[in-house]
């Protein structure tokens, strides 16, 4: 009996051992991914104490490099930047992943100064970025996509063409930023304070990877943005949404584009709830807001298209739709559209407002009491403005869908919506 059990031992002794090999394989921890660690996950990780009298809190030190751009896991950086120690550099090089999966694929400025980035992810895909030097001089703003492509395929929107190719991570997001501080930085502009999620996707669709990322962003220890300068852009994809989105630390701008609930549909396809549903909805959310009040208000954002959503009865319906908001609480924003490529075989599907009727639009809003500006186009030139977002594989989508486009009711001057 003792032979037979020892022969079997001796027979099932190399699957024993490949057995433990694979289990101490799947037990060994996963690198850490540092742009998507908040400083307390740090400490925590590194087994590092939180600053006091007789030490000093080394996860603080990491975050003061990465906010300003520097890679802490290249050594060249930390010695030129000092920093970060050469006992913390190799602690960290041990330790983590290559501070972002992201390279840049390419760069343009435009001839505003504006700058799109468009950024290689490890797996191939790509998204873009833009960089905004605000007038005035005195700060830069970022609009981050949180996407690759978008399921909302709205009609007049480069990114909508894409259909929704994935979700970015929150390490996938905030390099974005880490990226663009290091951009920033290079080319001597303001610094980066402001972050705004309207680039490729849409943010509540991905929301647990965008509320870490806003999380990281307003993090007095991490990105140490204010929370009035990080802004999620959305659609309102569901009540449900817009509830969640109403407990992220940020301001929220709701991507109206049409106050009457057909044209709404034409412009969003996706738009599966009334407006009035949805803008109670937002209503909720601001009041459900982290401190319990509506201070932080709503910014509401229209693309005017000419002769689609920028006529006198547009500006009527989107006051009547706003009017339980509270006037003091909205900030309507009117974007002139910017064309995109989007079209039929003889001519644009969209085109943008005339100037004349996107200030009659915005003095509208201003006869009815409610606060209105017009957003001056920036980067239309290397096409990085809103609507203009799209890499590549949006390109041979919008290829292939170009038959479907012409099928698709055609919305134009000549056509009345409402
Ligand atoms: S406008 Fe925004 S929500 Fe609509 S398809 Fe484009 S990226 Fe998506």
């Amino acid at each position: 009996m003792v032979f037979q059990t020892a022969l079997i031992l001796l027979l099932l002794r190399p699957l024993v051992a490949l057995t433990l090999a694979s289990a101490t394989a799947s037990a060994s921890p996963l690198p850490l991914r540092l742009l998507s660690t908040p400083p307390e996950e740090l400490r925590e990780h590194f087994g590092w104490p939180a600053m006091e009298r007789t030490s000093v809190d080394k996860s603080l030190i990491v975050w003061s490099a990465l906010r300003k751009g520097i890679n802490v896991l290249d050594p060249d950086e930390c010695a030129a930047t000092k920093y970060v120690s050469p006992n913390l550099h190799r602690q960290l090089v041990e330790a983590c992943a290559p501070v972002s999966p992201l390279t840049l694929a390419t760069s343009s400025i435009s001839e505003d100064g504006t700058q799109k980035l468009l950024v290689a992810l490890a797996d191939g895909l790509s998204v873009e970025c833009v960089i905004i030097p605000m007038h005035g001089g005195k700060h830069t703003s970022l609009c981050v996509s949180s996407q690759v492509g978008c399921s909302r395929g709205c009609a007049f929107c480069s990114t909508g063409t894409m259909g929704l190719v994935r979700s970015l991570t929150t390490e996938e997001i905030l390099a974005q930023v880490w990226t663009a501080v290091r951009a920033v930085r290079e080319r001597g502009l303001p610094p980066l304070v402001n972050v705004v999620f309207m680039g490729m996707g849409e943010p509540l669709n991905n929301f647990e990877a965008v509320e870490r990322a806003v999380r990281l962003l307003v993090h007095p220890e991490g990105f140490a943005l204010s929370r009035r300068n990080v802004c999620v852009s959305t659609v309102g994809p569901s009540p449900a949404l817009i509830a969640r989105a109403g407990t992220l630390p940020c301001r929220l701008a709701w991507s109206v584009h049409a106050a009457q609930d057909p044209l709404r549909k034409l412009l969003v396809p996706t738009t599966a709830h009334p407006m009035a549903t949805l803008r109670d909805a937002f209503l909720g959310a601001l009041v459900t807001k982290p401190g319990g009040d509506k201070a932080r208000g709503l910014l509401v954002e229209l693309a005017l298209m000419r002769g689609v959503n920028d006529q006198p009865e547009h500006a009527a319906a989107l006051a009547h739709l706003l009017r339980p908001l509270g006037r003091g609480d909205v900030l309507v924003n009117l974007i002139p559209y910017n064309e995109n490529g989007l079209g039929l075989p003889n001519g644009p599907l969209f085109q943008p407002s005339r100037l004349e009727d996107v200030y009659a639009f915005q003095r509208h809003m201003w006869s009815e009491g409610v606060l209105c500006t017009v957003r001056a186009t920036r980067g239309a030139t290397e096409r990085s403005a809103c609507g203009q977002l799209a890499t590549e594989v949006a390109d041979a989508a919008a290829a292939r869908r170009q038959p479907k486009r012409a099928a698709a009711p055609v919305v134009g001057e000549q056509q009345q919506v409402s």
